[in-house]
């Protein structure tokens, strides 16, 4: 686990004809689900990759545990086609495990994510929601103290959006990993996060609300009378940008 989260201190990020981030703050706490919540453009991706180390900031300063493995669950699921289910789990685990607890590994997140039948498929024999099922027992499998997702259900429909935002709820509950969820999409941040931070859309981008989840996971569904206040708060703050 990791202890201490992840903190960002003074970030400066600039894209060559946009200043994104000037003197940025934050504090993403350890084993918790965060979720970034912003309208498209304000600076989400941009964050994460910062955070991945993918983006280098301009100035400013990342803190987390120097042993902290990132987890990276993208908007499309990634796998490689050549590759089946299994071996597209296994793959990652390749330099963490040997052969045996490779396998049990990758049987043990299937079942949980309910393809047990279908670890000897090729991705291209799935459909789209199975395919970003395996991409989130992926994520998790990999033994990764913090796992970053940009939009990792932007594309589906919403049922199943809805069945991936559970099992995602799932799998967290396992291990409690540090997560940093990111989404412009209301009511998946009150579903899966305990903190909720909420990016303006005006530049450079900053930090407009920190809002608690005061229901716990178990209990959050759309109807109760908590989530609805969270709701309207949020909507109120993403339209009046
Ligand atoms: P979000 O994830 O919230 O949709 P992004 O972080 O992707 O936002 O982008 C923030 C802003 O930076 C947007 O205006 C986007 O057009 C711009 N941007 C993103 N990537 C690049 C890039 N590689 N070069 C220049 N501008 C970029």
């Amino acid at each position: 686990m990791s202890p201490r989260g992840i903190i960002l201190k003074d970030i400066c990020f600039s894209y060559s004809n946009q200043n994104i981030f000037r003197d940025f703050n934050i504090k993403i706490p350890a084993s918790k689900v965060s979720v970034i919540l912003g309208p498209s453009g304000c600076g989400k991706s941009t964050l994460l990759n910062i955070i991945h180390g993918i983006l280098i900031p301009d100035s400013g300063v990342i803190e987390k545990d120097k042993n902290d493995q990132l987890s990276y669950l993208f908007q499309e699921p990634r796998l490689l086609p050549w590759k089946t289910v299994s071996q597209n789990i296994e793959l990652i685990l390749k330099n963490h495990y040997e052969h045996k607890q490779r396998q049990k590994i990758t049987r043990h997140y299937l079942e949980i994510i309910g393809l047990n039948d279908f670890g000897d498929y090729y991705p291209s024999e799935l459909s789209g929601g199975m395919r970003q099922r395996v991409a989130i027992a992926r994520a998790f499998a990999y033994p990764a103290e913090i796992i970053l997702m940009d939009e990792p259900f932007q594309a589906l429909d919403p049922g199943l959006k809805l069945n991936l935002t559970r099992l995602f709820s799932s799998l967290w509950t396992e291990d409690h990993r540090t997560s940093l969820f990111v989404t412009h999409d209301i009511t998946e941040a009150i579903f899966l996060g305990d903190e909720i931070f909420v990016l303006s859309a005006k530049k450079p981008s900053a930090i407009v609300e920190h809002i608690i989840n005061p229901v716990p996971r178990g209990k959050r569904h759309p109807e109760a009378p908590e989530s609805l206040k969270i709701e309207a708060r949020l909507y109120g703050l993403l339209t009046s940008d």
